[in-house]
């Protein structure tokens, strides 16, 4: 039996980052604004991290954590040379939070990333994409990673540059 491969095989992953701005395509009029994470977060992605739809669990500024479901694509603003993981969060926020500090764990794998011929489809992608993740999300998985050390270390300071956590593969 040779090693375990495809888009499972690296779960979980931890990851966290400062949240840029995106390209400003659309997430919030599609209904689905999407934290995109800084570039030193991407680029710490090993190379054979497949792109597609994961879900899994994600932390604003040291604040609980929710379900999520993200993207991790070819980042046409980079020519397609880079990846960029975009994390939407399965709540609602009063205000955006572009410069807060996220932390995430991937969990599951939804589907490869697809192109859509028309607005409508990739809506409804979306709007399933959410509701595959909110079914596969359990109370169990997020009361143990509420309690995982990587989410119960401190976030680094307004000023500080972000810090990259060594625990992928530890749990
Ligand atoms: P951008 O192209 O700048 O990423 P989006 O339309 O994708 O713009 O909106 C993303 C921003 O919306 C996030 O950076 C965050 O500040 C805010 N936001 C508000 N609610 C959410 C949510 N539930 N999940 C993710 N981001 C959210
Ligand atoms: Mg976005």
């Amino acid at each position: 039996m040779g090693a375990k491969r495809g888009p499972g095989a690296m779960l979980p992953y931890f990851a966290s980052g400062r949240v840029v701005t995106g390209f400003g395509r659309g997430g919030k009029q599609l209904g689905c604004p999407t934290a995109n994470l800084e570039d030193a977060t991407v680029s710490d992605l090993p190379v054979d991290f497949d792109c597609g739809v994961y879900y899994g669990f994600a932390s604003v500024d040291g604040g609980p954590l929710n379900g999520m479901v993200m993207s991790i694509g070819w980042n046409p603003q980079f020519k397609n040379t880079r990846k960029s993981m975009e994390v939407h969060i399965l709540r609602s926020f009063d205000d955006d939070f572009y410069g807060s500090f996220l932390k995430i764990v991937i969990t599951g794998f939804v589907r490869p990333m697809t192109s859509f011929s028309s607005l409508d489809e990739l809506v409804k992608a979306i709007d399933e994409d959410i509701r595959i993740a909110r079914e596969k999300l359990t109370t169990d998985d997020l009361n143990k990673y509420a309690a995982h050390e990587f989410f119960n270390t401190s976030i680094p300071s307004g000023s500080q540059p972000p810090q990259h956590h060594d625990v992928n593969g530890k749990l």
